[in-house]
Parts: structure tokens; sequence; C-alpha cells
């Protein structure tokens, strides 16, 4: 060990690999220990000391299955088993080639899943990885919000509710700190923490002054230092119980997969029927073997549920470019379906740019002008500057506003932003336009403590010592007239308050669209040095209120728009006033109840007086629901489900945790979400902007009818191999294709054709559609039908040119690759069918998906090679072909072209009439 090291080791505050018992220690023994001064938090050169020697607060990734298991999954299928035996069975007799041939495909058909399923997984890690979890810290004596894979221990993390614990961490200040400890303990009741001492023995759920990382603040706040990160922490330790699995099954690949399975037995049985009518028919033993083996071979969809998984990974991708993670691959197939979309107002319907226009104040009005967070304008009466010292409701109400905040405004670039939240920064915003300063008044006023806001109570408190030692408080407006009994007048002093002048003046600026916040203030005994909901509950001096205005996203309202035109219902719930939501939802263009005019808007307390039946009756008329609790959207979204609505429910607090889970697509909000919202989601939006739901919608409706164009272009291939080679046993025949020949054409063809449907854009129209019933089967009766007309058409052309060439003097394996390339050349013409399931090529632009035809221009490569390569010729008993056979083939492949364009003509004359006449 050299000199550098020896100093840097031995100036580290602990020792990485001993224990100890941290709940143990009182707090003051903790801070030693770990060298951090609570105030002050680490300095960055510690930091990155640290950081060295323990390492990055990241747990090694839970062994995942390793490669090779993985691989040997991938012949962990029913019909594999089948190609397998067959291998055997042709080893038996003597077939080597063939075998090698079958193995082969067996083994590529693996590869291709496995680096398809690796692939697939990869996409989903990457993009769990891309939604990183932060901390605040202290350092340096400044909060800031950090990538929690940086915390070291001695740190100073401070908590919320809603957040998670980042890493295990000694609380040393906590308030009212509840925290939910299931994921570690099991316990599904939260924990009151305390920062006391405990015994050394204790069990971890008994462990009281600790917070542990991976566990949940589900109420209050507080602070804490970190004693363990990453393995060393308590989850790491027993991480293996947590780490979350990608779960790939859906509702559709699991019809598949029962599918196959189902298909598993019918092909066993036809085989075996086929087998005794071969032998019957005289046929030799080992032919008659061999046919039962083609049967099988051919009618195994074998590159489905692969294809599947792959389409479900690219639209997961492909919602990640439109600003929506999908958490659950199951989403991407829900979406399509969903027909009711709860969201949040601000911040999602609307900009979250709040700029204050109106504040009313002992018994006045004021108009402020100036826009946006620049803090330039005045608060003006009628026209002239406000006069602050003739009211003194309207100074302290101003005042209440840049205090009681947690928030700052700064300049960025030439811009104004907020830091924090925007309704704070636009009180700041107003107090610096009438002349306060931040660092003045917190000189004034300085803070003692706080009541953070919490959408549940409403307001927010702060407690402030100095020479008037003062409480301020604000929040809506039911939540300060509660605790007023008083308002203060122009001159200072206090009379009882008007609940209902004020009330009706709120209405006016509400029904303006204008979110409205009220101030209230007490004085407090010089003494005091903490404050807690009992101190507000009464006795507050009424000071005013503040309308700010917060414009709809012009997006969302297109985006709205979108989704009324698709059949979707889009209901605002939302905290705010009933008739600041009511005016915003109609300026958005909410459609739903209304009277005189105006869209109703339920109030949460009229919610709570409802029973549940009633409930869905409203739940499914009214659109706007204001001053909402997180339980009563828990209500709802049960509520629109009994009506067998699938609901996407946003929500961003910790409290929305039950109503995300219960709704069919749950959807965090990327920048303002807790991580117990994100955690109960199943896509998390980053940009928190309702049109990027709207996107995703529609990415999930493409999804799923690229997936349907694939299966519907599948199928008819093992349909027609298999009637091909029925009929052949029947009529004794010599087979047209042989297994090898079968095993070629399904693979190659579901890659290099197939796959390209996954590339195929969202159709014109896609949000000109009703949601597709989630109960609708996968396959419509008119799609089977047309199944079977393209099954038919390629029996009758692969026999009857089979056929045809024996007649002609062709040599057998002449024949059979006449036979085989007609399965090709007629998917290849079929694939471009399949582009749409209705819709004419001319009707989707023929080139608007080129992977097709660089797909087909492959596919005929690849053929062209089995057709005239010596050594393709002896692995799949194939041979050349002259241009008269292959022009017959085309010829083929141009009718059954034609034959589907007029299918789906006469089928979807109808539907197509009625979309244009819609558009
Ligand atoms: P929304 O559904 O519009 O996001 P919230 O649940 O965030 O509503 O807020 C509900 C109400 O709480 C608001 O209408 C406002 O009156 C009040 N409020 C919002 N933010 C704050 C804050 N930072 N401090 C005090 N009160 C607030
Ligand atoms: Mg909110």
């Amino acid at each position: 060990m050299n000199v550098t090291e020896e100093k840097r080791t031995s100036s580290l505050p602990m020792d990485k690999n001993k224990q100890y018992d941290w709940h143990n220690l009182e707090i003051a023994e903790t801070i030693e220990l770990l060298q951090v001064a609570p105030e002050r938090g680490l300095s960055i050169s510690e930091v990155e000391k640290r950081l060295d020697a323990y390492g990055r607060n990241v747990m090694t990734p839970k062994k995942k299955q390793s490669a090779i298991v993985r691989f040997m999954l991938q012949f962990h299928q029913p019909l594999i088993y089948i190609l397998l035996a067959a291998t055997v069975v042709t080893i038996v007799m003597g077939e080597y080639i063939d075998s090698a041939v079958i193995f082969a495909v067996v083994l590529v058909n693996a590869i291709i899943g496995y680096i398809q399923e690796s692939k697939a997984l990869e996409a989903i890690d990457a993009l769990a990885k891309s939604m990183t979890a932060n901390a605040q810290v202290l350092r340096d004596g400044k909060k800031q919000n950090i990538d929690a894979q940086e915390l070291v221990p001695g740190d100073i993390v401070i908590l919320q509710s809603g957040d998670k614990f980042p890493a295990d961490v000694r609380l040393v200040q906590v308030r009212d700190m509840k925290v939910d400890e299931s994921a570690l303990t099991g316990e599904s009741v939260s924990v009151e923490k305390n920062t006391g001492t405990v015994p050394a023995d204790v069990v971890l759920g008994d462990r009281l002054n600790m917070g542990f990382s991976s566990t949940v603040v589900t109420y209050g706040h507080g602070k804490g230092v970190v004693v363990d990160t990453g393995d060393h922490t308590e989850v790491g330790k027993i991480q293996q119980s947590i780490a979350s699995a990608q779960d790939l099954d859906t509702p559709l690949t699991l019809k598949i997969k029962e599918f196959s399975n189902l298909l598993l037995w019918v092909i066993l049985g036809l085989s075996a029927i086929v087998f005794v009518i071969g032998l019957l028919r005289g046929m030799a033993f080992e032919e008659t073997f061999m046919v039962a083996i083609a049967l099988a071979v051919g009618a195994i969809p074998e590159g489905l549920p692969v294809v599947v998984t792959i389409m479900l990974a690219i639209g997961v991708s492909k919602m990640a470019k439109r600003k929506a993670i999908i958490r659950k691959l199951v989403a991407v197939e829900t979406l399509g379906s969903t027909n009711v979309i709860c969201s949040d107002k601000t911040g999602t319907l609307t900009e979250n740019q709040m700029t204050v226009q109106q504040v009313a104040a002992g018994g006045k009005v004021y108009e402020v002008n100036g826009l946006g967070y620049r803090p330039e304008g005045e608060v003006l009466e009628e026209g002239k500057t406000a006069d602050l010292a003739g009211n003194q409701a309207l100074e302290f109400c101003l005042k209440a506003g840049m205090l009681c905040n947690d928030s700052s405004i700064k300049e960025k670039e030439g811009q104004w932003v907020t830091e924090g939240d925007p309704t704070e920064g636009a009180m700041i915003v107003t107090a610096r336009k009438a002349g306060f300063k931040e660092e003045q008044l917190e000189q004034e006023y300085p803070r003692q403590d706080t009541i953070p806001f919490e959408s549940e109570y409403q307001y927010m408190a702060t407690l402030h010592g100095g020479d008037n030692p003062a409480i301020f408080l604000k929040g809506s407006l039911e939540a300060v007239l509660e605790r007023c009994t008083e308002a203060m007048h122009p001159d200072g002093t206090t009379t009882s308050l008007d609940k209902e002048e004020i009330q009706k003046q709120v209405e006016e600026m509400a029904a303006e669209g204008l979110r409205v916040l009220a101030f209230a203030m007490a004085e407090a005994p010089g003494d005091k040095s903490g404050i807690e909901h009992s101190d507000t509950e009464s006795g507050m001096v009424f000071l005013g209120v503040q309308g700010m205005i917060d414009p709809p996203r012009k997006e969302a309202v297109e985006a709205v728009r979108l989704c009324q035109k698709a059949g979707i219902d889009v209901k605002m719930i939302t905290g705010d006033h009933a008739i600041t939501a009511s005016a915003i939802a109609s300026q958005i263009g909410l459609k739903g109840r209304k009277e005189n005019g105006k869209l109703v808007a339920v109030a949460g307390r009229k919610l709570q007086q409802i029973q549940d039946k009633e409930l869905e009756e409203v739940a499914e008329t009214t659109s706007v629901f204001a001053r909402v609790s997180p339980d009563q959207k828990l209500r709802l979204v049960k509520a629109l489900q009994a009506r067998g609505k699938i609901v996407a429910m946003t929500g961003d607090g910790v409290n929305d945790g039950p109503a995300l889970k219960q709704a069919n697509i749950g959807i965090a909000m990327g920048i303002t979400g807790t991580d117990v919202a994100k955690d109960a989601s199943d896509m998390i939006l980053t940009d928190d902007n309702f049109s990027s739901i709207e996107g995703a919608v529609e990415e999930g409706r493409s999804v799923f009818d690229n997936l349907i164009k694939f299966i519907v272009w599948t199928l008819p291939t093992n349909l027609g191999e298999s009637l091909v080679i029925i009929l052949a046993v029947i009529l004794a025949s010599q087979l047209p294709v042989q297994p090898v020949q079968i095993l070629w054409i399904n693979m190659t063809t579901s890659t290099l054709l197939g796959l390209t449907l996954a590339f195929e854009p969202k159709e014109p129209g896609i949000m000109d559609r009703p949601p597709r019933p989630a109960n609708k089967p996968i396959l419509t009766k008119g799609l089977i039908m047309r199944s079977i007309l393209v099954g038919v058409v390629m029996l009758i052309t692969a026999f009857g040119l089979f056929i045809y060439e024996m007649d002609r003097g062709a040599t057998l394996a002449e024949a059979q690759t006449v036979a085989t390339t007609v399965f090709v050349v007629l998917e290849s013409a079929y694939l471009l069918n399949c582009r749409s399931l209705i819709k004419s090529l001319r009707a989707i632009g023929f080139f608007s998906n080129m992977w097709v035809y660089y797909g087909i221009a492959a596919m005929f490569l690849v053929q062209a090679m089995f057709i005239y390569l010596p050594f393709m010729n002896t692995l799949f008993h194939s041979s050349p072909l002259d241009a008269m056979q292959l022009l017959r083939i085309f010829a083929a492949a141009v009718i059954l072209f034609t034959i589907v364009s007029i299918e789906k003509y006469l089928r979807f004359r109808n539907i197509r009439k009625k979309e244009a006449n819609a558009a």
C-alpha cells in the first residue's frame, strides 16, 4: 500500500466490512462516527473520497437466469419437442441429412429466439434504468437533488411523504414520519418512526430510528444520515426477494401459448390419423412416418411466439420515444382497448405555468400585470399602483405568499423559472412585483418550522420567529376558511369573517378559470419552536386570496379532441376548486353532463355521500371531479370498471398508489410523481403531459394492429402446408413438400417477411375508430374466413403445380422445389395484402413501409440460393428451376393477391364507407 492510499483509508470514517448496530447508537455517536455536520452535510471532496472507498449506491443486480439456462429454455416448448422427436426418428431411419437439417432448424430457431428475447429484455431493462431514482441531500450546506446512486455513508438525506429511502438511514429528525416497510418486513401497516435508540438485538421491524432502503415514507417528513449503501443495505443483503424480474407475458402471449398447446394435441392427433391412413393405403412404414412428421412440422407456427414478443418490445420503444415509459408489457396491449382516461389537471392538462392575476384582500380587489415568472410588473388598484401601506391585509397577504413558501425563482439564460412548485413561484413573483425581497423578509421573520403542503390537507403553514413571531398559512379556500374566524381590515384591525362574501368573490374568480389560493396568519407565542396541525386548527386571521391563471396546454386540447374522436372519454380529476376545474375543463373541450351551459363538476365531498351503485352512474356521466382525495380516486376507478370500462388513471401522490394499481393502466407522473406512484404504475410519463397518454394509446393501437396482421399472415401458410400433406396421403400421392422443405419455408419467411409487419406505420384514421373491446377474440370471423381462403389457394397452387410438373415429366426434386417456392412467393404476395387488414395498399401508401420490400427482396435472394446452390440442393433435396416454372409461380402469386384484394374490398366496403362519412 503506498502512502497516499494509506492516508485515504485511514481518514475514512468507518470500516466497510464491519457490522455496526446503528440503531443502538445515539444520534451524536452516529454523526461522530460518520464525520458529518448534520446542518451542512458532506463536502463535495469528501463525497468523492467516500464514493471511491465505499462504491456507488447500487445493488449488484440479482443473478438473472444464466445465458445457458435461457438458451436451453428455448427448447422447452411443446412444439419444439415434436421437431426434436423428428430429429431422433430420422436418425433411426438413417436419413442423416434430414435429421441434420431438422436439428439445425431447431437450433437456429433457438438462437433467433434467444437473441430476440435478449433484445426485448435489454430494451425493457434499459428503459427501467433510464428512470433513475433521485434523492434530496444536504451537501456543502445546500439542499440539492442528486441521483440516488451517488449517495455515500454520511450523506444527510431529506425525506418527505412519497419518497423511497434511497439507502439505509439513521433518522436524526422526524415529523410524524410513518414508513411502509412491507418491501422489507412484509408488514403492511406503516410504522411510526422516532429518533431515540433501541436495543442492539431488536429485529428490523422494531428499529424505529432507522429508515431502510426501498421502504417508503407514507406520511410526514424527516431527515437522516446515510449509514449503509448499495449491497450493504438491509435489502441489498436479501435482494433476491425484491429485484423485479420483467415479465414478458401478456394476455395476448398467454392466449397464444394456450393456442400452441391446443395445436400440439391437434397436430399429434392429425399426424396419428395420417399415419394410420398411410399404412392402410399400403404406404411403406418409413415413408408414412416421414409424412406424419412433415404434417407436424408444417402445422407448427414456429415463429409466432417470438415475433409477438418482439412486436410488443418494439411498441415499448416507440412509446418511449413519445415520452411514455412502459413498466409492464401488458400495458402495450391494454392501451389499445382503453376507453376512459382520468387525468390530473395541473401540469398534465394545463401548463403548470402559474401567473397571479388578481389579489383580493381587505375588501378590495387588485389586478396584477406582467407575465410568467419574470418579477416585473405591478399590483394595481383601478389602474394605479396599489398603496400597500393603506391596506395591511394586502401587505400580509403578499408577505404570507413569499414566506410560507419552499420554492424560489431564478433567471436562467434570460428566462425566469421556478425552482420547486410553480404555484409557490407565482406567489414569490407577485410579492416581488409589490416590492418585497426574500432575503429581507426572511431576516425579519426567520423560519422556525414547517408543515409542508400535502394534497390531503390542502394547506401549508410555517412558523416564524423574530420580533413579531407569527404563523403564516396558505392553501385552498376551504382549508383556510375552516381555520379562520376573523378577517384583517386595511387598517390592520380584525373583525369577524364574512365567509359567504369571500366565497362569492372566489367563485367569480374561479369562474374565469383562475386557480385560487387563500392566505391566513396568526400571532405566535415567542417561545414556540415547533408547529403541528393542531396549532392551525382554529383562530387564524384571514388575509385574502390570490387568483392565478394556469393556461391549458395547447397540445392537451388537441390530444383530448383526438381521444374523443377515438371513442375515449376524458375525465379530469383534480384537487382544485370545482368552479375553476369546470372552467378549465370547458376550455380544454371536455364533454360531459352540463347544467346551465356549464360542465358539472362533482366535488369530493359529494362523492363521499354517494353509494357505490349510484356512483357508477355519476362516474360515467360526469367529466369533472374536483377536490377529490386519493381514496375517492380509487372508488371512481372501481365504479367505472363496474361499468365495463378499461380505465387509464394518472396519479402522482403517495396515496394515489391504490388507485393506480386498480386502474387498468396506472400512469405516474415522471416529473412530479412520487416513488410510490411510480412503483404502483404500469406506465410513466416523462413529461407529465396529457398528450403523451394520447400518443401511447395511438402506439398501443398500432402495435395491436400489427400483431393481428402478422397472425393473419402467418396462419394460412401452416394451414396450406397441412392441407397439402393430408391431401397427399388421401390421394396416396408423393409428398409435394418434404419435412425439411416445410421447415425451410416456415423459418425463413417468418423472420424475413413476417417481422417486417412490425414496422408498418400507424394506419390513417387509427384514432377515428372506437377502442377495441377487451374481450374481442384475436381473430374475427372475417379474418378466419380469409385465412382459410388463402390456405386453400396455397393448397391448390402448390398441389396443382406439383402434379402438373410431375405429369410434364419433371423430376421429383424439381416438382418439390416448385411446390416449396409456391409457398414462399405466395406468402410474399400475401404479405402485401396483410399490410392493412381492411384498407387497400393505395389507401395506406405503397411505400409507407419500405421494410416489407427489403424483406421480400431478401427472401427472394435466399430462395434463389435454395433453388440454385448445389449444397442447398443436397441439404434440402431441391433442384434448379427454369424460367417458365418460375413464371407460373409468380402468376399464381398475382392471382392470390388479386383474390384477397377483392375479398378485402367486398367485406369491408361498408366499414370504409362509414369511415369516409365520419371523416
Ligand atoms: P391539482 O389537482 O390541480 O394538482 P392539488 O392537489 O395539487 O391540485 O392541489 C389542491 C389544492 O391545494 C389547490 O387547489 C390549492 O388550493 C392548494 N395548493 C396547491 N399547492 C399548494 C401549495 N404549495 N401550498 C398550499 N396550498 C396549495
Ligand atoms: Mg397536483
